[in-house]
């Protein structure tokens, strides 16, 4: 994989899960990295510090609240004034909520799509001009399988994800010209704390334990039978920040077990 000593990462939603796998791998490649997303501050504050410490990189920390476009404006101003620009931006933050769609509640509709899809149009407008002026950058939006097949009782986040993906073509057709590359990751199941509190539900509804829940969940959708890895996630995004991958554009990299090949 390419050094990435000298670039800046924005990793949204990097407190946890995917996000944080992502921010790992950016910040051991060498790459300084802004940290987003909610936690409790101590906990967020030695994660920062163990970060930059282990890998020898400024890691800095922004507490924007992604449904806001005027935190997103502020979390990028943070990230240049801090540590001198953008390079790669992960949109990786995102929300879940299960309901079927007569019941769906408007204002957790409204939350999904203003989280999961309106944040990397605002996070990709106010970042494009730093790219621009530079004349590198990777963008990088964590889509989900979601963003290419429908499940049931998930109708704001396949309507999120979908736009998420129609998004990366397009801000991929407007870079097409530069050495800035829009690319989409669709990860299918990955063992996460947004996905652990699914797992304790199927687990409360079938009446059983986890470890059997987490396998039924599997086995509905994924004919690998594994869920994939935040660190798998991150390597996948190192690769699409290299050169090797520098007319990988528009793309939707499925990442899934298999799940979207059925
Ligand atoms: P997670 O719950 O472990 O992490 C989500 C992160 O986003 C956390 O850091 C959280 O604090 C942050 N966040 C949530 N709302 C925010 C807001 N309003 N402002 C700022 N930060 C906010 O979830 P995860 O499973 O790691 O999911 C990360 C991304 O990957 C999401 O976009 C999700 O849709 C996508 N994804 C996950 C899976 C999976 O199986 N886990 C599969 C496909 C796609």
């Amino acid at each position: 994989m390419d050094s990435l000593k000298g670039k800046v990462a924005v990793v949204t939603g990097s407190t946890s899960g995917i996000g944080l796998g992502v921010a790992r791998a950016m910040a051991r490649q060498g790459a300084a990295v802004l940290l987003n997303g909610f936690g409790p501050p101590a906990e967020i504050e030695r994660l920062r510090q163990s970060l930059s410490d282990e890998h020898g990189v400024k890691v800095a920390y922004s507490a924007a609240d992604l449904s806001k476009p005027a935190q997103i404006a502020e979390l990028v101003a943070q990230a240049a004034s801090e540590l001198g620009g953008v390079d790669i931006l992960v949109n990786n933050a995102g929300i879940q909520h299960v309901a079927p769609v007569e019941t769906f509640p408007a204002e957790r509709w409204d939350a999904i799509l203003a989280v999961n899809l309106s944040s990397n149009f605002h996070a990709i407008s106010a970042t494009l001009p730093l790219m621009l002026a530079r004349g590198w950058g990777r963008i990088i939006n964590i889509a989900s399988a979601h963003g290419l097949v429908a499940s049931k009782y998930k109708a704001a986040y396949v309507a999120a994800k979908h736009g998420v993906v129609g998004l990366t073509k397009v801000v991929a057709l407007e870079t097409a010209r530069t050495r800035i590359t829009c690319n989409a990751i669709c990860p299918g199941w990955v063992l996460t704390p947004l996905v652990e509190r699914q797992v304790e539900e199927l687990a409360r509804r079938d009446g059983v334990s986890l470890e059997v829940a987490g396998e039924r969940l599997l086995a509905e959708k994924t004919p690998s039978q594994h869920f994939a890895t935040p660190d798998q996630i991150g390597e996948l995004a190192l690769f699409l920040c290299s050169e090797a991958a520098s007319e990988i554009r528009g793309s939707a990299i499925s990442i899934d077990g298999g799940w979207t090949a059925q």
